[in-house]
Formats: structure tokens, sequence, C-alpha cells
């Protein structure tokens, strides 16, 4: 049997600049690519036209096609992580299995199981930093411990940020140490499932004028300035690292966009609660959020009646994206008007969003439900009206998404505002013990 070492694509789906690719090419053995498309995840998507399913094997087969040119080949499989390395066990002598940090719970426990089962077979683990340019234990506050508020958190990731956290790995010096072998097929989407839907996925190029326009252009979403490359981050399709050098020269509203990324991935690892339904602060917990199947409902299919929370949701369902401040908007109006569990809306943009992260996804909900760690505060209620003049002015937005807005049959709102707002407050001071 050959002994080889193993490089497994998890959401690092590229092969320029990639931390454990180029120590695992770097090593002794012939390297042999793999990604498993994990059961355990695919199986829990109701939806079998999942776009992000259609994105990851779009990059497998870019990836495949650039292996093959090389003489080497991606190995593809379908199954649980276990059942897939008991089989890499039989074919291959592994001595060590290559991957980069994966902070959520999930992927640390499924890291441990890989782990103890080579670890009997006389092979190892190895893991390093890719998807992020600080991490865990890197930027904590004097006395060591993590920080729980973003501005000091930025301003100390800023202090601690050198050139040499912005380096990027020259993989393609060390191609020659791909196994070789001929091209294995890659299952289709049929095989594993799923359909696609053939939309287009946002580019991955950086659009410099963009960038420097950010700071200015953000916050409305009727424009298109922000990146779209949220996607691409989340799969691992374009380097942190790369993306982190070009931005840092031309915003610094944007390179902070990619440190509240740094932020959430950082508390998740130390607040792992967070990734596991509870609330970053316990008290939030206490809230007798309302039950109603008929309102998320309307919510969801964006019905509510408040024009510019039906143009985020309907952008949504329509393309997998929302722009950021209607995402405030929307998770503030769910959690806050309606006094629906946080947990709803964090779930439903899981099955939607093309670039769903735990981390940014669960962070971003609790923000919005104040329960979070540096969160809106409890008493904070965004006026959908209000936000509507000051991001959405000409409606431009609005009547995209939702042209019958102004016409007869559109619904009247579910909810009144002002009743809905002191609804909110009374119901959160009681579960928080605060004067009302
Ligand atoms: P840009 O504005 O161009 O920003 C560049 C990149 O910076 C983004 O792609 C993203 O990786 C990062 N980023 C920007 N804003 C944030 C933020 N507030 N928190 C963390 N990272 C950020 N982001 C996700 O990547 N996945 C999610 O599942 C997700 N869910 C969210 C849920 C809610 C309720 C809220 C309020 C925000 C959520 N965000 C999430 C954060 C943000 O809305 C998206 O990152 C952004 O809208 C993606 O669009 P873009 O790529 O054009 O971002």
């Amino acid at each position: 049997m050959t002994t080889v070492n193993i490089f497994w694509f998890r959401r690092d789906l590229r092969l320029q600049d990639n931390a454990a690719l180029y120590h695992a090419l770097k090593s002794d053995h012939p390297v042999v690519p793999i990604f498993i498309f994990d059961t355990n995840i695919l199986n829990k998507l109701e939806d079998k036209e999942d776009r992000r399913v259609e994105f990851i094997h779009a990059a497998l087969e870019e990836i495949q096609t650039k292996l093959v040119k090389i003489g080497a080949s991606l190995e593809v499989y379908h199954g649980t992580p276990l059942e897939v390395y008991q089989s890499l066990l039989c074919k291959y002598k592994i001595e060590t299995v290559f991957a980069n940090h994966d902070y959520e719970p999930y992927a640390k426990e499924r890291e441990e199981k890989i782990a103890g089962l080579l670890k009997k077979q006389g092979a190892s683990l190895q893991t390093y930093k890719d998807q992020v340019l600080l991490e865990k234990n890197e930027v904590l506050k004097d006395d060591g411990t993590p920080y729980t508020v973003f501005t000091p958190y930025s301003r100390k990731w800023k202090a601690v940020l050198t050139e040499f956290h912005l380096k990027q790995y020259p993989v393609k010096k060390y191609f020659s140490n791909f196994y070789k072998q001929p091209a294995v097929a890659i299952p289709s989407l049929k095989q594993i499932g799923f359909k696609a839907v053939d939309k287009p996925f946002p580019s991955k190029q950086l659009d410099e004028e963009l960038v420097k326009k950010y700071g200015k252009q953000r916050d409305f979403p009727a424009i298109a300035g922000t990146s779209k490359l949220g996607v691409h981050l989340r799969f691992g399709t374009i380097s942190i690292r790369e993306l982190a050098a070009k931005s840092r020269e031309l915003s610094e509203t944007y390179l902070n966009e990619l440190i509240w990324r740094e932020f959430y991935h950082m508390i998740l690892w130390h607040f792992p609660h967070v990734g596991k339904g509870q609330a970053f602060k316990s008290q939030y917990d206490t809230i007798e959020w309302r039950r109603d199947n008929g309102e998320f409902e309307l919510w969801c299919n964006g019905q509510t009646g408040y024009p510019i929370v039906d143009a985020g949701m309907r952008e949504l369902n329509e393309t997998g994206f929302m722009h950021n401040r209607v995402r405030m908007i929307v998770a503030s109006f769910l959690t806050k008007h309606l006094l629906l569990d946080w947990r709803l809306g964090e779930s439903y943009f899981a099955q939607k969003l093309l670039d769903f992260d735990l981390a940014a996804n669960n962070g971003g909900w609790q923000w919005a439900a104040g329960s979070g760690c540096d969160a809106a505060p409890y008493f904070r209620v965004f006026n959908p009206y209000l936000q509507t003049q000051k991001f959405d002015p000409q409606l431009k937005y609005i009547k995209k998404w939702v042209p019958e807005f102004q016409e007869f049959g559109y619904p009247k709102p579910i909810v009144e505002h002002e009743f809905a707002r002191k609804r909110c407050l009374e119901v959160y001071a009681k579960a928080l013990k605060k004067e009302f």
C-alpha cells in the first residue's frame, strides 16, 4: 500500500494561498486531496435545490480541472466522515491528514472522532488557521480573557495584526507533491440527491471601485454597494489574506466588516453555547416569546404589510441574499415587533442564505434580539418607516421587490408599530427585571 498524506477540503475550496494544503504539500509523502459530501449535514437539508450544495459542487469541479492538468485528482466522497475515513484507511497507508481549523461545534465534534480513528491506526490529524487572520486566543484582553465587545476587540485586532498574518502561502511551488493518478469522477449533484438551479453565483472578483466607495454606499440596499463576497468567504473560494491585504488599502470601513466576521468566529469558539441554541446572555432565555405560526409564515413570505420588511424577505427567498441593513431590519421586526423567538429567524436564514455562516448568522440574530455579546440594547426597537426614510428614501429597493406596495391588495401591517414597541418593551423588561 502506498504511504500518503491526505488533504481534507472543507470550507477552504481553493488551491491557492491555503494554509493546510501548503503544509501538506511540503510534507514527505504524496498528497491525496479529498472532499466529503457529509451526509450528517446534507441529510438535514430539506430543499433539494440547495444552492450552497451546487456552489460547493461547482467549486470542486474547478479544483478538479486544475488538478487533472497536473496529473493529480481530487477524490470526492458521499457519506459520513467516519465511514469515508474507514474506507480510506483500507485504500492507503495514511500518515497524516491535513485540514484547516473550523470553529463550529459540529466540525469540532467531527474532528475529534476522526482524530480518534486515525490515532488507532497510527496516523494523525494536523490542523491550521486559514479562514481568519486572527483566531481563538490571538486577540485577548490584557487580563487574558476574550473580548465580548466589538470596538475594543477591533482596536486590539488592528494592533496585533502584522504583515506576517497577511502573507500568502505559496502553494503552487509544491504542486509536484500531489499524488499522481488518473482523474477520479466527481459524483453528480443528482447522485448525491440534489438538483441544480442554474442561476449565476456572485463573482469572486473584488470590485476595487466599489470598496473605495463602500463607507458611503454600504447602507443603501437599492445601491449595489457591498461586495457580495460572503459566499466566497464562507466556502473559502477566496483567501481572507488576499482580500484583507487588498481592502486594507482601499477602505477602513470594509476592513472593519471583515473584523466583525473574525469577532463572531472568536465568540463562537470561546462561547460555543451560542451555536447550540442558547442566548449569549442567559437572562434573555427567560423572555416569553409569542407563538404564532401564522405570523411567522407571513414574515417568511414577505407579507407583513411593512414594505421594507417584505422587500428584504422577498429578496432572500428569490436570490439567497439580503442586504445587511435589511437583515437588521427584518431580524428586529421578527424579534421585537412580532416577539417571536430569534431562533426561528436564525434557522430560516440558515436554510435560505447563500452566505450562511453559523458564527455570523448567530451573531446577527442575537444582536437584533438584544441577547448577544455586543447587541442592540433591548429598548431599541427599529421603526421600519424611519429606517425606510433613511436608507431607501426613494423607495427604489421597495419598488423592486414589492411593486404592489401601494395597491389595494397589499396587506395591512400585521401589527401596529407603536403597540408592538410597547408590548416588546413590557415583555423584555419583565424578563430582564428592568423598570418599565
Ligand atoms: P460586505 O458588506 O461586502 O462585507 C464583506 C464581508 O465582511 C462579508 O461578505 C462578510 O464576510 C463580512 N461581514 C460583513 N458584515 C458582517 C457582519 N455584520 N458580521 C459578520 N461578518 C460580516 N454574514 C454572513 O457571512 N453569513 C450569515 O449567515 C449572516 N447572517 C446574518 C444575519 C443577520 C440577522 C444579520 C444582521 C447579519 C448577518 N450577516 C451574515 C452579516 C452581513 O449581513 C453579511 O455578511 C453581509 O450582508 C454579506 O454581504 P456582502 O458579502 O455583500 O458583505
